[in-house]
């Protein structure tokens, strides 16, 4: 098995806040190239900012990962530049909560694009130049939601069991290519500030304002399955604040 360069280049899906930008920042601290993509470009053009002005080497790209040709570019436009994707971090997700009697189909409709459809965007647009250099890393974000499921949650916790159970197949057939599930309990971040029931939203946010992690702590445990050598898989880990149930 040949090593892994040092220093990766890692892509990051929804880098413009939260557990993204959390590691984006920390896999940059760390040595990596790291590529940032969400669609709040003037979000990433700041974060771009402060990593460059610290020295570590970074770059952002527009990106929405409901649109297969967007995520293609994405990736396409870094191995041009870069010749490989050692990393991809598939991160981007939504959660507005709600109840099914709701019937907010359209919200169910956004989840299972970004959160599903997305994982599966990512997945296409680097598993073939991975597959070709017999080396890379596939990170998925799924959540304690991939493994319980709660009321108002039904719909997303759906798109996290399916995110790692999409992982597991992914790591089953693939021996060269790294494959790592992080399942994320309550974390601090902005996604329960948008979309879904008042209620629901206020509870999940109350939750994470009372016990959640720090974001910091998601992006060190995907630091550490990044930190492995080629020949050592962590194929999963799931971290929650020491309070949650
Ligand atoms: P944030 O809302 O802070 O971050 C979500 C990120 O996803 C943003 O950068 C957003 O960027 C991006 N995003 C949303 N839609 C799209 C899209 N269509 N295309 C590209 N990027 C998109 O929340 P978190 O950091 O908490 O969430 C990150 C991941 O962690 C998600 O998958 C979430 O499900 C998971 N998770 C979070 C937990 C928590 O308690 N916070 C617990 C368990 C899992 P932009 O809007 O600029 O496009």
């Amino acid at each position: 098995i040949s090593p892994l360069p040092t220093s990766k280049i890692v892509l990051v899906t929804g880098a413009s806040s939260g557990i993204g930008e959390a590691t984006a920042r920390h896999l940059a601290a760390a040595g990596h190239h790291v590529v940032l993509g969400a669609r709040r470009i003037e979000r990433l053009a700041r974060i771009i900012g402060e990593l460059t002005e610290a020295g570590y080497s970074a770059e952002y790209a527009e990106l929405d990962v409901t649109d297969i040709d967007s995520v293609r570019g994405f990736a396409e436009a870094a191995l041009t530049r870069h010749g490989r994707i050692d990393v991809l971090v598939n991160n981007a997700g939504v959660m507005p909560l709600a109840s099914f009697t709701d019937l907010r189909v359209d919200e169910w409709n956004q989840m299972i694009d970004v959160n599903l459809r997305g994982t599966l965007h990512g997945i296409a647009a680097v598993l073939p130049s991975m597959r070709e250099r017999r080396s890379g890393q596939i990170i998925n974000i799924a959540s304690t939601s991939a493994y319980r499921v709660d009321p108002t949650a039904a719909v997303y916790c759906a798109t996290k069991y399916a995110v790692r159970a999409l992982t597991e197949g992914l790591r089953q057939e693939n021996t060269d290519v790294r494959v790592t599930l992080i399942s994320p309990g309550f974390t601090r971040s902005e996604l329960a500030d948008q979309g879904g029931d008042e209620q629901a939203r206020s509870v999940a946010k109350n939750a994470m304002d009372a016990f959640g992690l720090p974001a910091s702590a998601v992006a060190e445990a995907i630091g550490h399955a990044v930190a492995q050598p080629a020949s050592v898989d962590v194929s999963e880990i799931v971290v929650r604040p020491t309070p949650q149930g």
